[in-house]
């Protein structure tokens, strides 16, 4: 009698080892997976990667533009600026002669390079000024006294223009 209590008791306990090995194994098995799920993930991180190219696209914005703009010209004087003909810009520039800048929208930092065709001998000139007009994709480009035509006339024979100007970004 004894003897088979004692051997229920021993098989009894076997199962409770066989089960907690099964539940040991299950719970490596399962450390397993999850290892190597975590083996997978790491090879699967293009997305981060190709999170990273967009995150690298954004400020990607290229260099140089090239944009269409409506075009005209100012002098510095009452004449085209009014109560703002102090010679100075709005950028802080003081205005000397044989400047040239434009003034743009302020979408376009100052300091920002633009070449505009026939205006500074093609070469690029900054962004170093604004206006209560300047909106959108439209740029004033100062004209100063030179070979005895004013500034203000040199802007009103300029006219307006619709040109297509190569903007460099600045940092
Ligand atoms: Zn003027």
């Amino acid at each position: 009698m004894n003897h088979k209590v004692l051997n229920k008791v021993l098989i009894v306990d076997f199962l409770i080892v066989v089960v907690l090995l099964i539940m040991l194994l299950g719970i490596y098995m399962l450390f397993t997976d999850d290892h190597t799920a975590t083996d997978g993930y790491i090879p699967s991180t293009p997305p981060t990667q190709t999170g990273g190219d967009s995150s690298l696209g954004t400020p990607t914005e290229p260099p140089v533009i090239y944009v269409k703009m409506n075009i005209s010209g100012f002098c510095e004087k009452s004449c085209c600026c009014g109560k703002f003909a102090d010679g100075i810009t709005a950028s802080g520039h003081k205005i000397v002669a044989g400047d040239c800048f434009v003034a743009a929208p302020s979408k376009y930092p100052f300091g920002t390079k633009m070449t505009i065709p026939g205006y500074n001998n093609g070469l690029p000139v900054e962004v170093r000024d604004r206006g209560g007009a300047i909106k959108g994709n439209k740029l004033d480009l100062y004209f100063g006294d030179k070979d005895g035509v004013s500034g203000h006339q040199r802007a009103l024979e300029f006219g307006r223009q619709y040109l297509i100007v190569k903007i460099e970004r600045s940092k």
